[in-house]
């Protein structure tokens, strides 16, 4: 279970997130959406600590972290169990395809090369790309490199994958196939939360929609309430201006 409670971050003064509360179920999948600059980002990093939260609890399977009183061996624990995909995949240049996914495992779980390389083999074929293996991410197509940041992602075994716009860089042709990719994820029980703008893929993926806008959630719901029948005229204004 993933449990956030009154998370609270500020940039010089300015509130981004304002008493952020949510909970995801194990192998529940929650897709983030909102206007530009309403916090979703920070909300994914604050989620993994890749920015300091200044308020709030985060609960992730049994690690418990309040912010205030957070041990640095309890962060290092959470980051542990979170893996993030980014809109530019932050792939390394200089490392190939099956490096890549294997970088973690080497460096994070300390794990032996030839340990690493069989976990790494697998989760090529899981997502599609055994025949790149040796292949180096500025010869990737930009939904290749996307789903060998997936692939990375998946090599630590995290309880939940954070997504910030995972297809937003991609030439159109290309978001199928990063889709397809999250959503034989969905499918395998994955927890995850994905922050998107394709509308499409949060309806048909997604178990719940958060609605987020100015740094608070305005409303949440199943995917056919959000879309359907949205409540707040906050919701209803998004949707019409998006769909
Ligand atoms: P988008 O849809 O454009 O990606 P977002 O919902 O992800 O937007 P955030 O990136 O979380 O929004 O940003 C929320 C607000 O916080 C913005 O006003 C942004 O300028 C500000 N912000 C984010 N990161 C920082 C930072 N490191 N330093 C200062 N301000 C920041
Ligand atoms: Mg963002």
């Amino acid at each position: 279970m993933i449990k956030v409670t009154n998370l609270c971050k500020s940039f010089n003064g300015i509130e981004v997130l304002k008493d952020i509360s949510l909970q995801l179920k194990k192998g529940e999948v929650v897709a983030v959406i909102g206007p530009s600059g309403t916090g979703k980002s920070t909300l994914l990093r604050c989620i993994n600590y890749l920015e300091v939260p200044d308020k709030g609890e985060i609960e992730i399977g049994d690690i418990k972290v309040d912010v205030k009183t957070a041990i640095k061996k309890n962060i290092y624990k959470l980051r542990k169990s979170t893996a993030m995909v980014f809109q530019n995949y932050n792939l390394f240049k200089n490392k190939t395809a099956i490096e890549n996914i294997m970088e973690p495992l080497l460096v994070v779980k300390k794990m032996k090369r030839d340990e690493a390389e069989k976990i790494a083999v697998r989760i090529l074929k899981q997502i599609g790309l055994s025949d790149k293996r040796d292949v180096y991410p500025s010869k990737l197509s930009g939904g290749q490199q996307q789903r060998v940041g997936i692939g990375r992602a998946l090599a630590v075994n995290p309880e939940i994958i954070l997504f910030d716009e995972p297809t937003s860089a991609l030439d159109p042709e290309r978001v199928g196939e990063v889709l397809d990719v999250i959503k034989s994820l969905a499918q395998k029980n994955m927890t995850m939360i994905i922050v998107t703008h394709e509308m499409r893929f949060a309806k048909e993926a997604a178990d719940k929609i958060i609605f987020m806008d100015k740094g608070v959630i305005v409303e949440e719901g199943k995917p056919d309430d959000i879309f359907n029948s949205p409540k707040n005229p906050r919701t209803i204004k998004f949707l019409e201006q998006i769909i």
